[in-house]
């Protein structure tokens, strides 16, 4: 869909100008059974608000969308950076209900990146290993496999992982894929664990589920801070990205 964000130079005010800008909305009149038609005039309310004024066209950066709700949560609230070539700003955009439009407010400042932490998924292995090998593997030694491969991860480079990463429902946690000298290094460890049969189910299952789908893919979960100055040029934070 097309859209192009302005903001009005003059108030800090932001739109999003997108085809429903024209569109019809219809809600239901639950005392009379029937749909009634509602134009939306989003656009109409900016351009009558901001007659006279200096409107400027912002780029979104796509790449720097943050949220701390998944993709698929209705009610989230989600921060990008945009300019008009000469500054940069932070556009907030979220909505109060379902039913309500979705509101972008500028920021000024930026989206900061303020720790990335990479993390093997502890419950997924352990499920996945019960379910694929038999006889069962003891969970004691399941718990010595987790330390290893969290000892080998922990060697690894989160920003370098992210180069080559499937991103998940959640815009701050990624999937990323573990390379073959860290397997290896994870099999070899895996022979102080278990012997003949067990280590080599151990050794097909790792290999077996390395890839970025596969419960051996490491999680890189970011946190964002949006950073801004208020009048004292003082550097304060207003939103910490948390993660559940
Ligand atoms: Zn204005």
């Amino acid at each position: 869909m097309q859209s192009r964000l302005l903001r009005c130079v003059e108030c800090d005010e932001i739109i999003n100008m997108t085809e429903h800008d024209f569109s019809v909305e219809y809600y239901y009149d639950e005392e009379n059974e029937r749909f009634i038609e509602h134009p939306k005039d989003d656009r109409k309310s900016f351009i009558t608000g901001h007659r006279g004024h200096d409107i400027e066209e912002l780029r979104v950066n796509k790449a720097t969308y943050v949220s701390d709700r998944p993709y698929s949560e209705p009610l989230k609230t989600g921060y990008f950076e945009a300019t008009n070539g000469r500054e940069t700003f932070v556009i907030k955009k979220y909505r109060d209900t379902i039913e309500s439009p979705i509101t972008y407010e500028l920021i000024n400042g930026h989206i900061e990146i303020v720790s990335v932490e990479l993390k093997i998924q502890n419950e997924e292995i352990r499920r996945q290993i019960r379910t694929e090998i038999s006889p069962p593997i003891s969970e004691d030694k399941i718990t010595r496999l987790m330390w290893v491969m969290q000892r080998v991860v922990s060697q690894l480079n989160a920003n370098i992982l992210l180069h080559d990463s499937l991103e998940s429902d959640n815009p701050l946690i990624s999937y990323c894929k573990l390379d073959n000298r860290s397997l290896e290094d994870m099999i070899e460890l895996g022979k102080d664990i278990f012997e003949k049969e067990e280590f080599k189910k151990i050794r097909d299952f790792i290999y077996a589920n390395s890839g970025h789908d596969g419960v051996m893919a490491p999680l890189v979960k970011r946190q964002f801070a949006i950073k801004n100055f208020c009048q004292t040029g003082k550097r304060v934070q207003v939103k910490q990205g948390m993660l559940s």
